[in-house]
């Protein structure tokens, strides 16, 4: 697919992983008149169920990946953590987004110095690859911080937070190269989600004030309130440079802290995102619509509010098994299940989003 070639109705999207977020893209892709081919390792591919056809294969099987990428007419990701030689194996025109951008979000380390370059602000950090680095940087970033993996952590797992040097004692360094980072005295904390169309048109969503527990979201709010609103601008300008920088076609989102300071960047996800979902009801164009239009070469749509109001909640765990209850609620919920089979503890299993013009 090339910038001067939007690709026609009937035209097949090829989506690295099987996930909710995939599943929801597969439905706007549905809804433009596209066809979806899923591939993810065999397990609970939730997407799979709104693509026209699925590859349950590993991110090993190069073949398989061949004739997956054979049906496609271009090739998307639905999860940073995809391994890059899975998607080195798929010819390169077919890539919607470059794949830098993956090998970026893909290290805590790597995310921070890149994003630091364009101007941002990180917390203290400090690379920890063995004993002797975590105690270094116990010792020059401090204490309260937080130990992470700097690869293949999502919705605070591969985290330690460490509130006092004793506690540190309790806390080994877990054998794989991780980041040690100050702990971020933040006010709110919210992300810049935007749209970049391979011509360089960038379309960028209000941001919400987002609510995690235990590193994972719980909540994004809209009006994000004036300490985030005051931020919104600065963020904004090192989202977008960074969507320039990589020459990003698609959904980028990053994450940022707001302190009394101004915005902390946190990390960024060359996807779709949780504090995004919001979009589906609450914008003029979703975050998953956007993204497919982007990557087939389509013009964006705006992404204006459309509400006063908008409050999104994941539904986690077992809370789903009673999640039609809230169908019976007044106003407008907005209920999203992604047909997990198992509820288990901690696993986003969906979310509502209730919207209101007051
Ligand atoms: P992450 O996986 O890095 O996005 O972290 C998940 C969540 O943990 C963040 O959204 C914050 O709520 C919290 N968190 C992570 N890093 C820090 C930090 N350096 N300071 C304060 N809170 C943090």
């Amino acid at each position: 697919m090339t910038e001067n070639s939007p690709l026609s109705p009937g035209s097949t999207i090829g989506i690295l992983g099987g996930g909710q977020l995939g599943r929801m893209l597969a439905m706007s892709a549905a809804q433009l008149g596209f066809r979806v081919i899923g591939y993810a390792p065999a397990g609970d591919n939730v997407a799979a169920s709104a693509c026209n056809d699925f590859f349950e294969n590993g991110w090993g099987d190069t073949t398989a990946l061949s004739v997956f990428a054979s049906q496609c007419d271009v090739v998307t990701w639905e999860f940073e953590n995809v391994p890059l030689s899975a998607v080195e194996a798929i010819p390169s025109s077919l890539l919607a987004a470059n794949p830098k951008s993956l090998q970026i979000a893909q290290d805590r380390l790597n995310e921070k110095r890149f994003v630091e370059e364009l101007g941002a602000r990180c917390a203290p950090y400090m690379r920890v690859e063995s004993d002797d680095d975590f105690a270094t940087a116990l010792d020059r970033v401090g204490t309260p911080g937080i130990l992470k993996t700097a690869r293949d952590g999502y919705d605070g797992k591969g985290q330690w937070r460490i509130n006092s040097a004793h506690e540190a004692e309790g806390v080994r360094f877990p054998g794989r190269p991780c980041i040690y980072e100050g702990m971020v005295n933040f006010e709110a904390e919210f992300s810049v989600i935007l749209a970049r169309a391979a011509d360089g048109t960038i379309r960028i969503w209000d941001s919400s004030a987002n609510t995690h527990d235990g590193g994972m979201l719980v909540k994004s709010i809209i009006p994000a309130g004036p300490v985030v609103e005051a931020q919104i601008n600065a963020a904004q300008d090192i989202a977008r440079q960074t969507a320039n920088a990589l020459q990003y076609v698609g959904v980028l989102t990053l994450e940022f802290f707001a302190t009394r300071d101004g915005p902390v960047f946190n990390e960024m996800a060359p996807r779709v995102h949780n504090s995004g979902h919001w979009t589906i009801e609450g914008a003029a164009t979703s975050q998953f619509e956007n993204h497919i239009r982007a990557i087939c070469g389509l013009p964006l749509g705006g992404t204006e509010t459309r509400f006063a109001s908008i409050d999104m909640r994941n539904i986690v765990g077992e809370d789903a098994l009673n999640a039609h209850d809230i169908l019976a609620e007044e106003g407008e919920p907005h209920l999203h299940l992604y047909g997990k089979r198992e509820a288990r503890e901690g696993r986003k299993m969906g979310h509502v989003t209730r919207v209101s013009h007051d």
